[in-house]
């Protein structure tokens, strides 16, 4: 039955939509194995998961996953539910593409540092894109030149587009077609308008990204994946608020500062947080410039408490 693999594109906890290698999109339900082993989890198969197929359709003639391939990765937040379950956003992204503008709208470091933070918890590779470089003037360029070479410097892929130029779209494309691709960023940034320029056939809005973090505003929206004409997909993972920095211990939110994981062990204390303790080698590298400050300053707003996701969890042991 190897042939019959196929790829969610949408969920909706009950039905999913499978693209088959043969370009067809099949609506399937889930075998009540797959519910069980997944009880930790509102919903056990998420859009970017490869299933596997029952070769027989059941009793209604629906088609029915039996099986999932292992995930190189997968995003989860807390379920709206009050049963502690998680619900699985998405899997098996292979690159988040954050959408930055520096002007219209101004994206601010601690945004984008919070968005890292948690695509790196979720081991998801994050390209910083950003848009609208046709709107900047010289003294703008160079602050987006010293600001690309900070995350690069750190360890990030950065690329300056215009999604209105058909160039920089060419060079996307390329980039995705083999690969799952999620999108988020700041309302206003030109997501929608990046991703109708990949593809024309496709008129979308994408969901926000926010990290605002009024509580209670989850919304149950389920991602959903779409296939480019070019090759390779866009995931759209609408309605995320804090994009997951639900689960962050504060002992281990510096190993997802790459250039702070690079200095494990090199502190006095080992169980140094970086925070008010003596030979420091975090602090020691903000003064001298190794590590820069807006990006510390992020760490000390996790740290501190002043988010309310870690917050809340530290409020609660
Ligand atoms: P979204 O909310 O992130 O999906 O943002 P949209 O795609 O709706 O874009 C917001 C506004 O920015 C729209 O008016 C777009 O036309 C405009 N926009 C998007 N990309 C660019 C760009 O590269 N350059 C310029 N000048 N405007 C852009
Ligand atoms: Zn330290």
């Amino acid at each position: 039955s190897d042939g019959l693999r196929g790829r969610v594109l949408k969920s909706t906890g009950k039905w999913y939509q499978v693209l088959m290698p043969t370009g067809e999109v099949v609506e399937c339900r889930i075998r009540g194995r797959l519910r069980l082993e997944g009880l930790k989890t509102t919903n056990p198969i998420s859009v970017g998961d490869i299933v596997i197929l029952d070769p027989k359709s059941d009793e209604e003639g629906k088609r029915v996953i039996v099986d999932y391939e292992m995930r190189d990765n997968y995003i989860v937040r807390k379920s709206t539910n009050l049963s502690k379950q998680m619900h699985i956003l998405a899997a098996n992204v292979d690159c988040a593409y954050l959408m930055v503008t520096l002007k219209f709208p101004e994206t601010h470091f601690v945004f984008i540092d919070r968005f890292l933070v948690a695509a790196e918890s979720f081991r998801i590779p994050t390209t910083l894109i950003f848009n609208k470089v046709d709107l900047l003037d010289d003294e703008g360029l160079l602050d987006l030149k010293a600001i690309m070479f900070m995350y690069e410097s750190i360890g990030y892929t950065c690329h300056a587009i215009s999604a209105t130029n058909d160039k920089d779209i060419q060079f996307l494309r390329e980039e995705i077609k083999d690969k799952q691709v999620m999108i988020a960023g700041h309302s206003g940034t030109g997501k929608s308008t990046l991703v109708n320029a990949l593809d024309p056939n496709l008129d979308l809005r994408i969901g926000e990204i926010s990290a605002a973090h009024h509580q209670g505003q989850h919304t149950t929206t389920f991602a959903e994946m779409h296939p480019l004409q070019s090759g390779g997909f866009i995931i759209d993972t609408p309605g995320i608020r804090a994009f997951g920095i639900v689960n962050l211990e504060k002992e281990v939110i510096s190993h997802y500062f790459p250039e702070m994981r690079e200095l494990i062990g090199a502190c006095k204390f080992h169980n140094c947080q970086h925070l008010n303790e003596p030979a420091c080698a975090v602090k020691e590298a903000v003064k001298n410039g190794g590590i820069y400050e807006s990006r510390y300053f992020t760490y000390l707003q996790l740290m501190t408490g002043d988010d309310d996701d870690v917050h809340r969890r530290n409020k609660r042991g």
